[in-house]
């Protein structure tokens, strides 16, 4: 099996999109929404259980209903809808299987032999959706031998066989309990396959046609880069910035590096993005780019605040701060990739974040100003480990800048250099808290 993994890359709109267009788009997102919610009314229940796998009848009945003509929905759209809908539906039974399970493991008042039925019939379809619509269970002919052994064996100690009616009230009190009405109130992008967009170039620009509601009608979007794809794509519409953004699913391969043998340990920060416990630093203008951020997007939040009627500069404002957090992404990526080069690292340590802090800001960062994305640097940091067969380890973050990274005793730091008491070592907060993500990830490993 070829290791892959799943990632997400997006494509942006290179002008703004007329407002005609978006509104094209809105449209099919508007129907799509009204789609998926037809499909949660209808077999988002316990009575569709039963047709959710394969789900063909599903499908026919939806295009039975007249939904798709009422709407004048293109096909292609409608039936990703319904599909999209779908696939929430049965994320939600597998949650709830998943629970009520979990729930039985749990609850004390149910004998081994009580827990061992409740399994079974959890487990096998034919018995979850028939016991839950109040019919008998159907037990595939390859289980009727177990299901004879769990429903005759005996507890020990009572010397009684299980209570099936009993546990399936049980089990029905438990799915309702859990049983959700789906509902979306999201018009804010569509799933859309190949057959209702096109990759190419009209006039001098490269970019994407995209089917709409009218006949042969269909729309251009110019895009930042001149990629194509052939998957199927999720649009997501920003009405208010006059921009689309494009989800493309792509599978990469994992890569792996044999030259990759260091084990290190990194100090994540506003001020320098990446500090490792050899002292090596990694966007050190990290800093300079977020007060650039910060700074643009507090003094516009003062003027619009101020002259709230005079709405003018807020379309030119959502286009800077885009800009400005496109460029914060961009060196980001570009930092944490020469690190990697550098760096060679099979194993990275990096400390946890206490809840509720954010990436190593520190406090009076994190309440005057406005900070950028927050967890954005650590995602990325963990995809790329994903990509390139690296193991990140989180080791605890409590008291790591202020304990010795040499003798394990507490000492301070003052402006950004780390003391001990105890051992005289001296060092740069950030080293010092990098070697002890090591330390700690060695000694817990
Ligand atoms: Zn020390």
């Amino acid at each position: 099996m070829q290791n892959t993994i799943c990632k997400t890359i997006h494509q942006y709109s290179k002008e703004p999109v007329s407002s005609e267009d978006m509104h094209r788009l809105t449209e099919i997102a508007r129907d799509c929404r009204s789609v998926k919610n037809n499909v949660y009314q209808r077999y988002g229940g316990i009575k569709s259980l039963s047709k959710l796998y394969p789900g063909y009848t599903i499908q026919n009945e939806m295009t039975e209903c007249g939904l798709r003509t009422a709407l004048g929905l293109p096909s292609v759209y409608f039936y990703l809808a319904v599909f999209e809908a779908l696939g929430d539906i049965k994320a939600q039974w597998t949650r709830i299987k998943s629970d009520v399970l979990a729930a039985v493991g749990a609850n004390d008042s149910l004998s081994p032999q009580e827990k061992h039925y409740l399994r079974f019939v959890i487990k096998v379809s034919g018995c979850f959706d028939n016991i839950l619509n109040g019919k008998e269970a159907v037990i595939p002919d390859e289980m009727r031998d177990r299901y004879r052994g769990i429903v005759e064996d005996v507890n020990p100690e009572t010397g009684d066989k299980v209570d099936c009616g009993k546990l399936n009230r049980y089990l029905c009190r438990q799915v309702r309990k859990r049983l959700q009405r789906l509902w979306t109130d999201k018009e804010d992008g569509f799933a859309i396959a190949e057959r209702a967009y096109r990759y190419g170039i009209n006039g001098e620009a490269h970019g994407i046609f995209i089917s709409t509601k009218e006949k042969r009608k269909r729309i251009f979007i110019p895009l930042t880069d001149e990629n194509a794809y052939k998957q199927q794509l999720y649009m997501k519409l920003k009405p208010e910035e006059n921009r689309v953004e494009i989800d493309v699913p792509i599978e990469v391969r994992v890569k792996t590096h044999g030259d990759y043998v260091n084990e290190i340990g990194l100090s994540i920060g506003i001020m320098h993005l990446f500090t490792t416990d050899s002292g090596n630093v990694y966007g050190e203008h990290f800093g300079e780019l977020h007060k650039e951020f910060a700074e643009y997007v507090s003094a516009a939040d003062r003027t619009y605040r101020r002259e709230k009627e005079h709405n003018a500069g807020r379309k030119k404002y959502i286009r800077q701060k885009a800009r400005l957090d496109a460029k914060l992404e961009a060196y980001v990526n570009w930092q944490l990739n020469r690190m990697l080069a550098q760096e060679k690292p099979r194993t990275i340590y990096v400390p946890k974040l206490p809840p509720g802090s954010s990436d190593g800001y520190s406090p009076q960062i994190r309440y005057t100003a406005n900070i950028w994305r927050r967890g954005f640097i650590r995602k990325r940091l963990e995809q790329k480990c994903r990509e390139n067969s690296i193991a990140l380890v989180t080791v605890a973050g409590k008291a790591i800048s202020t304990e010795c990274s040499r003798c394990g005793a507490a000492g301070v730091h003052h402006k950004g250099v780390f003391q001990c008491e105890r051992c005289g070592y001296e060092a740069d907060k950030k080293v010092n808290a990098a070697a002890n993500a090591v330390r700690r990830g060695k000694t817990v490993l």
